[in-house]
Formats: C-alpha cells, sequence, structure tokens
C-alpha cells in the first residue's frame, strides 16, 4: 500500500498546456477518479504517475519515495489500458503470468497466483483461450486479473469499461469497486463517464483544461460545487442553469429571468450574502429533481410554462418546459406525477426548491451560494 503524492505537475506539448500545476495527495488505499471532459489531460497525468510520460516539470511520489524520472518498471504499478494491452499471441493463462515471468517467479508460484485472481475474477474456464477467442467483458476480467497479480503499490486505471455495454459496465462497476476495496491497494482510476466516478469513487478530482477544479468526495461534488463547470458536468439529466438578475420585490431579495421570478430563501440570502448582488446579474442553477410540477398556480408553483417534451424513463418522468426562452428539465417520480397532462404544449407550473439553489458568477463560473 502507497500514498501518491503529486505537486506541481506540468506537461507541455510543444506550446501547449496540456496539465497545469496539478496538486493531489492520494491516502492509502483510497479509490480516486480523474473525470472530465475528452482532452482535459486525465490521461496525460495518469501516464507521468505510471512513467511512460515525463513530465514538464512537478514531483511525483509514491510511497514517500520521488519517482518522479523512475523508469515505470521501476516505480511498482499496475495499470490497466483502455485497449487491455493483451498479448494475442500468450493464452489468457500467459497473458495474466507474464508479469510474473518477468520478474522470474517460480513455475508453482506462478500458477498459484494465476488460479487464484482468475478465481476472484471468475475467469477459470478460459485461461487456455487466446484474447480474440474472449467476449468484451472477459477481456476487461483478464486485463484486471493481470494488473492484480501482481503486488503493486499502485493501480492505474485509463476509462478499462469503455468497451463494455452498458448492463456489463453496471455489473463491473460495483464488481471492481468491491476488488478495490478487498485488496486495499492505492488505485487512480480516469474516466469521463461522471455515473462510473460518481458510483464507485471514495474522491473525485475534476478536471478541465488541464486544471483541477475540484478535489473532493462524490457528495461534496454533487451538492456543493466548486464551479459551474463541476455542478453540470455531474449529474443525469444536468443541471438547469439560466442568465437571471438579483433584485428585491416587496424587500424579499428574489432571482429573476425575462419571464419569471424564483423567490430565495431569506436565510440563505443572508447567509451567503446574496443581498450585495442585490442589482446584478447572476447564473443560476438548480438540479431537475429540486424542481416539482404541478397543473395547478399555487403558492410553491409560480413558474407558467408550457410541456415541451415528456420522457417517462419507467421510475420517473422527465418533463422538460419552456418558459420564454428559457429550458426548464424536472424530474420526479412517477406516482408523484400520475395525474399529470402528458401532452405537448399542455400548461404546467413548475416549483423551484428554495433549499437546492445554486449561484454563479458569470463568466468565471465560480460558486457564489
Ligand atoms: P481523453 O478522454 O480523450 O483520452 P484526456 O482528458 O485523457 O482525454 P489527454 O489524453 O491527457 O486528455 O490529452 C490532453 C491534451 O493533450 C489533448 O488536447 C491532447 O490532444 C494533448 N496531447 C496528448 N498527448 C499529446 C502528445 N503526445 N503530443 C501533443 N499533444 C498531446
Amino acid at each position: 500500500m502507497a500514498e501518491i503524492e503529486i505537486n506541481s505537475l506540468m506537461k507541455q506539448f510543444g506550446a501547449f498546456q496540456a496539465v497545469n500545476d496539478v496538486n493531489i495527495t492520494v491516502n492509502n488505499g483510497e479509490f480516486v477518479f480523474l473525470l472530465g471532459p475528452s482532452g482535459c489531460g486525465k490521461t496525460t497525468t495518469l501516464r507521468m504517475i505510471a512513467g511512460l510520460e515525463m513530465p514538464s516539470s512537478g514531483r511525483i511520489a509514491i510511497g514517500g519515495r520521488n519517482v518522479t524520472f523512475l523508469r515505470p518498471r521501476h516505480r511498482n504499478v499496475g495499470m490497466v489500458f483502455q485497449d487491455y494491452g493483451l498479448y494475442r499471441h500468450l493464452t489468457v493463462f500467459g497473458n495474466i503470468a507474464y508479469p510474473l515471468e518477468v520478474r522470474r517467479l517460480q513455475r508453482a508460484e506462478i500458477t498459484r497466483k494465476v488460479n487464484a485472481v482468475a478465481r476472484t475474477m471468475q475467469i477459470t474456464e478460459v485461461l487456455q483461450r487466446k484474447p480474440d477467442q474472449l467476449s468484451a467483458g472477459q477481456l476487461q476480467r483478464v486485463a484486471i486479473a493481470r494488473m492484480l497479480v501482481r503486488d503493486a503499490d499502485v493501480f492505474l486505471m485509463d476509462e478499462p469499461m469503455s468497451h463494455l455495454d452498458a448492463q456489463l459496465r453496471g455489473q463491473m462497476r460495483a464488481e471492481l469497486r468491491h476488488i478495490q476495496k478487498s485488496v486495499g491497494v492505492t488505485t487512480i482510476f480516469v474516466t469521463h463517464d461522471q455515473l462510473e466516478a460518481m458510483t464507485m469513487a471514495d474522491r473525485i478530482i475534476v478536471m478541465k483544461d488541464g486544471e483541477m477544479l475540484q478535489f473532493a468526495t462524490p457528495r461534496e461534488i454533487f451538492e456543493r460545487p466548486a464551479t459551474e463547470f463541476v455542478a453540470t458536468f455531474v449529474g443525469e439529466p444536468q443541471m438547469n442553469v439560466f442568465d437571471v438578475h438579483i433584485t428585491r420585490i416587496e424587500g424579499k431579495v428574489v432571482a429573476m429571468t425575462e419571464d419569471f421570478v424564483v423567490p430565495l430563501d431569506a436565510t440563505w440570502v443572508r447567509e451567503n450574502g446574496v443581498e450585495n448582488l442585490v442589482g446584478q446579474g447572476a447564473r443560476l442553477g438548480i438540479r431537475p429533481e429540486h424542481i416539482s410540477v404541478s397543473d395547478k398556480a399555487d403558492g410553491s408553483h409560480g413558474v407558467a410554462a408550457e410541456l415541451y417534451s415528456f420522457e417517462p424513463t419507467g421510475a420517473e418522468n422527465l418533463y422538460v418546459l419552456k418558459c420564454g426562452d428559457v429550458t426548464i428539465t424536472t424530474r420526479s417520480s412517477t406516482t408523484e406525477t400520475a395525474h399529470l397532462d402528458k401532452g405537448e404544449g399542455s400548461r404546467l407550473y413548475a416549483g423551484f426548491d428554495p433549499n437546492w439553489i445554486y449561484l454563479f458568477e458569470p463568466g468565471s463560473g465560480r460558486t457564489i451560494a
């Protein structure tokens, strides 16, 4: 087991800054996810930790040892890549045994270890097959088995589930999390799939344009996002965000769009200094699950809107509403909204839960409240 410590990590490709001042401490045994859109520098960061890419500057330590300029094989890290990197001419057994043969373990010891890890990954029956005789799910298990078989200090995984179908991904999420926790090896996992990160991670690093935006638990990332980008990157469907003007109506601080007024909670306004924004513009965010829909206007459903599209997902209904130029996506349980009209163009009323409103600074995207 080992802690990973990264300080001021930078990587330039020519004039392009792929990784910009990344600072991370991953605790012993922790499962940390690097999450962000394509091209944000996740893979480059992981490759620098593995030793496959040299940093332009900065420091990487594993288990207190400075490994910044060590070759990959002197870092004792196990890796799984997106394309698995299996040898086509070797059997599954041969592939899993390979890292042990390189380390010159005795034959009996190799057989024992390979069989043990094959049982854990449930691939015992395919040990004698070649990679091209395996399904995507089996290939992935073999790649993970090959990573697990060595006593590595650290595991690094780059989108290992990207070739699996949705159902298998769901199964593998639970399985991989279980395995990581039972072996207890410090692991960094790269993904652009927020659901993967949210369901499996101890902590998540959200990256954009080579920079870390937030490093926190999934719950903190979800409930207290540092920026508008983080807020909209996690959660499905996406958080609603629109331009508002902060103003006072009858002495109360509210947020206004051109078409409707969003009442704000007085305590929240006071605690977050929202009074200071009166007269200014802001970006208002609220998640679909925090907007309820009614067919009657009342105190808590004051936003008159038109139903643009209705999307039943089984357990839940998504109502996409239009109010002037603003699109409002709402999510509610099927039973709660069973009685509502589902025809496009129907008149419905949206109610924003004042306990779950966010304000972001226009431009910088920083969370104000
Ligand atoms: P993806 O999810 O698409 O793999 P990523 O977040 O992992 O994206 P990286 O692969 O780390 O992103 O790439 C970050 C940026 O650096 C990208 O713009 C990429 O084009 C660029 N880049 C990566 N490797 C090189 C290289 N060897 N030479 C030049 N530019 C590179």
